[in-house]
């Protein structure tokens, strides 16, 4: 089993944002130029601080952003079944390092009362999470929690895989740096089978509880 390259420390209480910065952030990213030794002000670069705070404005954007305000509007729908939608891709940031985590996600949730969310709303929620700095666990967790708490489920099931480029890219590459992590709520911690068969389903057979390394699977093709 591969450790996490990010281990998980305690929850971080969800707290309202600071608006974001611009100015701020074309100060900092000109004095991180200057700190590995370049020149700020030669023609390449002179624009880079204002790019980098563009850019950061939306990658980040999850942090201004509300699961709430995708998961709000339910409908119902005829049939009680299992609701699966698999690879999600998303990108985020490992909060350790600043560097991008490529990655996909698994959802499933067993309705409650027929109540289901469209599928899109569910793709946005993950990205709600991703768009922010992240760890694995906790984004695998809190797209589970936001399920529950907003669509009220009887269980919601995540499975999130990704390569983290500061694995890649830094020390001692690791051969296979596809990490996966699970988050079981409701029916899907109580009910052994039915998690089983909704892996399954979601194409993830044989997953066990928790995290660890998975081996890298060929990209399905919707
Ligand atoms: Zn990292």
């Amino acid at each position: 089993m591969t450790p996490s390259p990010c281990p998980l420390p305690a929850l971080a209480v969800d707290t309202e944002p600071l608006p974001f910065d611009a100015p701020r952030l074309e100060r900092a990213v000109r004095e991180m130029l200057l700190a590995i030794g370049e020149d700020p002000d030669r023609e390449g670069l002179l624009d880079t601080p204002a790019r980098v705070a563009r850019s950061w404005a939306e990658l980040f954007g999850g942090l201004r952003e509300s699961a709430a305000e995708h998961l709000a509007r339910t409908f119902t729908q005829d049939s009680a079944d299992l609701v699966t939608l698999r690879d999600i891709e998303f990108e985020s940031f490992c909060e350790h390092h600043l560097l991008p985590v490529f990655g996909r996600a698994h959802i499933a949730y067993l309705p409650s009362d027929r109540r289901v969310v469209g599928l899109s709303k569910l793709a946005r929620t993950v990205e709600v999470f991703a768009r922010r700095p992240q760890l694995q666990e906790r984004l695998t967790a809190q797209v589970a929690d936001a399920l529950m708490e907003h669509l009220r489920p009887q269980g919601a099931l995540v499975v999130v895989e990704a390569e983290h480029m500061c694995m890649r890219m830094r020390g001692v590459r690791k051969q296979m740096p596809v990490m996966a992590t699970t988050a079981s709520r409701g029916v899907f911690t109580s009910d052994a089978e039915l998690r089983r068969e909704t892996l399954i389903v979601l194409g993830l057979g044989e997953r066990e509880r928790g995290s660890g390394a998975a081996r890298p699977r060929p990209v399905a093709v919707a």
